[in-house]
């Protein structure tokens, strides 16, 4: 008898989709499709998505589920078409796709979970004990679910610190109970009102809002730093709930504070649900699992919350949208950024990318009329724009690499009562170990640059070894390893020496680090800045500082060490250097008090820095964008890298010159350039060694077309097989 099968895509680094049989010998359901299933393969047992129902034939020799997963499909029809299309663009197999877009206990096979809200309210004892309640934690907990119950995540960030405790002591005298409700019927009132929307904020929102109504639209909103951008999306956001839609709102890793969160949740009356990192599997699948059952209203995330299903979707925000974040580097090659616009389409929803120092991608989009273009122009309510100098250092005296007119201006701002931020974007305590006496350096022994080998970073006040390219950690030598001298001594300065010096020249107010080795954890910076509060200080620190907490005295940002990056090769190191910079200076005078930005370089003539000072971060952008256009790069060319990386060079090499012949065969009467291959820019990291070749066409179309023609015969090379390579569609490190 002839029985259709379901095509499954199964979590592997194949192309096609695998047919099954359904289980116990019943119809195929052409509902399944978007379900999780388990199905057998080879001796092992998988799980995959049903994505489409295979032709009738005589099918004997196949086997049949094991078992399906999913009342109803995980991946409603948007979804699904969207990934696929994900899948078509990045040339990944899309079965992996699928298993990348879902939580990782979802992956793995389990159950939805439970949604439910886990929420606190007094009970009848409780109201009638309230007044008579001795003044606590527990009585201001008690006088906070006065109004109705609060759910646990409100809780967390309305009550401050040892609620729980407090929860569970007002528990005991039968006072409060905790009990299960669905997380859509939680509508914590709003304790925040809206500021009036200025005019052009008016602009934006109205822009929007009449966006909504056609379907899908693009929408750039390009305003200065504290302009009111995330004013402008509360709003947006506030109105698309009263459409009754949900709304999707994505923020870089560094953005995602739990400040920025208690804002969302203060403003909007209703849960506002956060994805990140910082959560374990089950929270992860919690989340996108409410939002798959339309409970979840507002979902706030960094990169991967953008695979969050979405059914009654109204808006989507993409904050920072120029932020590197946003590409995910290895595993399925995406951009969260460019996948919401895919997403916004398919859903005929507006996508909203605010930024104030916009990816050239974007402005040219804009530009070209493809995206409209929102200016906030200046800063809201009482800010005023920070006076920026630049502070030329050639010849003057350094200390810890800061001049003296430097340390003149943040005591100047220090005995004003600010705050100030050194930003130094070099992690550590001293960028090289170096022997005085025969000037060895410690380097990486498995990593190099094409001139040289890579120093390795000294770390723990100048114990330990780092290599911040591949991890490497070794102790500090005792004696140099070539001449036996006792005179190895740290070269340079990172954050670490600077906090140490900064210490002790400013005695007598806080120094605070602030990077990636002193707040591993996300609330451990909250922690620091809350133990800082107002008093005058000193914060050192990386671009961690750059965006997210929100620090109301700072008056003075001082730029150090930034001068490496003006002549980096990399074709998108000065669009990365400007947009830092200027994020950092935005950092400045965000409160009442005015805001001073000292930028300290060797280079003050440098156009880049000119530029940015004298004409601002679009008069840059105009200039880069000519050059990009003059030289044949993004946004005004379309990229692919193969990377190919193995323990010896010669492998790379020559599995990408049979790549190039494919392609170049491939894409004949395409016009796609190829160039390479060639070793990497750092052609070994962590003992591989490893080479690319760039793929780039004026024309998108042409770009896939050759990569489609090309890719299944590259697959199946020989060379290929030896070692590890990757496609990257629109790469951003070359
Ligand atoms: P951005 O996201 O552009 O950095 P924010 O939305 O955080 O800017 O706004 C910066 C500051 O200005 C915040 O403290 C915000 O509350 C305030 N603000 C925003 N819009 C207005 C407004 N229309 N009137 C008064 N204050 C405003
Ligand atoms: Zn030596
Ligand atoms: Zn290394």
């Amino acid at each position: 008898m002839p029985m259709s099968a379901y095509q499954v895509l199964l979590p592997l680094p194949l192309p096609q989709a695998f047919d099954y049989l359904p289980a116990d010998g019943r119809p195929v359901q052409a509902e399944r499709i978007g379900c999780r299933v388990r199905v057998p393969f080879g001796s092992r047992e998988l799980v995959g998505i049903v994505a489409g129902i295979a032709p009738a034939e005589a099918r004997a020799e196949l086997r049949p589920l094991l078992a399906q997963l999913d009342p109803e499909p995980l991946f409603h029809g948007e979804l699904l078409q969207s990934l696929r299309w994900l899948a078509r663009y990045t040339h990944a197999p899309p079965g992996e796709v699928l298993a990348t877009a879902l939580p990782a206990a979802l992956r793995r096979g389990e159950p939805l979970p439970d949604t439910h809200a886990w929420a606190w309210q007094l009970t009848e004892a409780g109201h009638t004990a309230l007044p008579r309640l001795r003044v606590g934690q527990p009585q201001r907990l008690a006088t906070l679910l006065q109004a109705g119950p609060r759910d646990e995540d409100a809780l967390d960030t309305a009550a401050g610190r040892g609620w729980r405790s407090a929860a569970r002591a007002l528990e005991r005298r039968g006072l409060a109970v905790r009990s299960a409700i669905p997380a859509h019927t939680l509508a914590p009132a709003p304790s925040a009102i809206a500021p009036v929307a200025n005019a052009e904020q008016q602009a934006a929102i109205a822009a929007v809002r009449d966006a909504a109504q056609a379907g899908f639209a693009p929408l750039l909103l390009d305003g200065v730093t504290g302009s009111g951008k995330t004013e402008v999306y509360l709003q947006a956001i506030a109105e698309c709930l009263a459409r009754g839609r949900q709304a999707l709102v994505l923020v870089p890793e560094i953005g995602l504070t739990p400040q920025m969160l208690a804002r969302f949740r203060a403003r909007l009356g209703v849960p506002v649900h956060a994805l990140h990192s910082g959560l374990n599997d089950n929270e992860r699948a919690r989340v996108w699992t409410a939002a798959w059952r339309g409970e979840a209203r507002v979902v706030v995330g960094t990169r991967s919350a953008v695979f969050t299903p979405l059914p009654d979707a109204g808006l989507i925000v993409v904050d920072e949208e120029h932020d590197g974040s946003y590409k995910q580097l290895d595993g399925i090659r995406y951009h969260a950024r460019d996948f919401a616009l895919v997403r916004g389409k398919a859903l005929a929803v507006p996508v909203l990318l605010g930024s104030a120092t916009p990816s050239l991608e974007s402005l040219a989009n804009a530009r070209g009329g493809r995206y409209a273009h929102l200016r906030l122009s200046q800063r809201a309510g009482a800010a005023q724009p920070p006076t920026v100098r630049v502070l030329d250092v050639r010849k003057r005296p350094l200390q810890a690499g800061l001049s003296p007119e430097l340390l003149a201006a943040i005591h100047g701002a220090l005995d004003a009562g600010g705050q100030v931020l050194v930003f130094k974007n070099r992690r550590g305590y001293a960028p090289v170990l170096l022997c005085h006496d025969c000037g060895w350096s410690a380097q990486c022994p498995r990593c190099s640059t094409p001139a040289s080998g890579t120093p390795m970073t000294v770390h723990g006040g100048g114990r330990r070894l780092q290599c911040h390219h591949c991890g490497a950690r070794r102790p500090v030598p005792p004696a140099c390893p070539d001449c036996g001298g006792l005179a190895l001594q740290p070269q340079g300065v990172g954050t670490e020496r600077l906090e140490e010096w900064l210490t002790q020249q400013f005695a007598d107010v806080p120094v605070l680090r602030v990077d990636r080795g002193s707040t591993r954890r996300r609330d451990a910076l909250a922690a620091l800045l809350a133990g800082l509060g107002a008093r005058p200080g000193i914060l050192v620190g990386t671009q961690m500082l750059a965006k997210g907490h929100d620090l109301p005295q700072l008056t003075l940002v001082a730029v150090v060490g930034v001068d490496e990056g003006l002549f980096s090769a990399d074709f998108r190191a000065h669009e990365k250097l400007a947009q830092l910079l200027i994020q950092v200076a935005g950092r400045a005078g965000r409160a009442e008090r005015r805001g001073t930005v000292v930028l300290q370089t060797h280079h003050p003539e440098h156009p880049l820095l000119q530029l940015l000072v004298h004409g601002g971060y679009h008069a840059f952008a105009d200039s880069e964008l000519a050059q990009r256009a003059a030289a044949g790069f993004p946004p005004f060319a379309h990229l692919a890298l193969l990377r190919a990386e193995a323990r010896h060079a010669d492998p790379p090499l020559q599995f990408l010159q049979a790549a190039k012949d494919l392609l170049r065969s491939a894409g004949a009467d395409t016009g796609i350039e190829l160039h390479g291959p060639l070793p990497a820019p750092m052609p070994r990291r962590a003992g591989y060694q490893r080479a690319q070749l760039l793929l780039s066409s004026p024309q998108r179309g042409a770009l896939h077309a050759a990569l489609d023609a090309a890719l299944p015969a590259l697959r199946a090379l020989p060379e290929g097989r030896r070692l590890r390579w990757s496609l990257d569609v629109d790469p951003v490190d070359l």
